[in-house]
């Protein structure tokens, strides 16, 4: 067994979908988008106990965050600029990129990128497609993003799933177009395979050990920073039940909510973690001098 090279680990990306419980995609058949305004909202003190997470453990993170959201909370959104965390996108309505047309997606992104850097103040570079939903069927969504002015995308997930996936692209960051990097969340290889191991449903359901050896295994075997995420609604216990959906759904929305939060403290303290701007648009230094660069020069 090789000793651990001497130099400090790398930094990791810590993101959040900030979305409500009751606009995951997975729930899309079951609660129609005209119905959301009368749903009880629990995105603010989600938002607020995450925030107070991060807080505690001294870790920056970016937050892709809803038009919808953001319009009806404005306060959630001045939170996160003044817990220093970066503001991102996550489109507006949470419509799949997939079933827009591309008209239609540059209004989204659009509108989602000037509500949001209105109510917070700074400029929004970075977006997240809801479902990871930018796959082989809608690459012209990467020639509207750089259009629509965002300088990276977190909205490609290199795995075989049954929602989403393009399992043969690139499992690190790297330019899709001219000025605009996309920022795959984190894979390990395993054979022929690239299992996810970057959070979700996963992160609930797997032992925590491996979700670590997952992420250490990306920093030290691939050399590369690892990009976790998670949803508000994966931390709340009282959410609101969805009746009447699928087993299938209902394990993976709801397995392990009462473990996350504790699970998420220790992953914030095994790993060194920031913001993805910081990170991969080296908007400040954040390597180790003697690693290798991420950057796409
Ligand atoms: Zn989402």
């Amino acid at each position: 067994m090789l000793m651990p090279t001497p130099v400090p680990p790398l930094r990791n990306a810590m993101s959040i979908d900030v979305e409500d419980y009751f606009q995951v995609s997975a729930f899309a058949p079951y609660i129609r988008r005209d119905d959301w305004h009368g749903l009880e909202c629990r995105v603010e003190r989600n938002i607020a106990a995450i925030l107070a997470l991060l807080a505690e453990k001294d870790v920056k993170a970016t937050f892709f965050t809803l038009g919808w959201i953001a319009e009806r909370y404005p306060q959630v959104v001045r939170a996160i600029v003044a817990g220093g965390h970066e503001l991102a996108s996550h489109g507006y309505g949470h419509e799949r990129a997939s079933d827009l047309s591309p008209a239609a997606f540059l209004e989204d992104i659009a509108s989602a990128k000037k509500l949001l850097e209105d109510l917070g103040g700074v400029a929004v570079t970075g977006y997240r497609a809801p479902s990871f939903s930018i796959g082989k069927g809608n690459l012209w969504a990467f020639d509207v993003l750089r259009d629509a002015g965002y300088r990276y995308s977190s909205s490609v997930y290199p795995i075989a799933h049954d929602h989403y996936g393009m399992p043969d692209s690139p499992r690190f960051a790297y330019p899709v177009r001219e000025g605009l990097l996309e920022i795959p969340v984190t894979t390990v290889r395993m054979g022929s395979r690239n299992l996810p191991s970057s959070g979700g449903g996963y992160f609930r359901l797997l032992p925590y050990a491996l979700s670590r050896w997952m992420i250490r295994r990306v920093n030290e075997v691939d050399g590369e920073s690892a990009v976790f995420y998670f949803q508000p609604g994966e931390i709340d216990v009282h959410q609101p039940r969805i009746a009447g959906i699928d087993a299938k759904t209902r394990f993976r929305h709801y397995v392990n909510i009462p473990r996350v939060e504790a699970r998420l403290g220790r992953l914030l303290d095994d790993f060194r973690w920031g913001r993805m701007d910081e990170i991969f648009l080296g908007r400040e230094s954040s390597r180790p001098a003697s690693a290798p660069s991420l950057s796409p020069a």
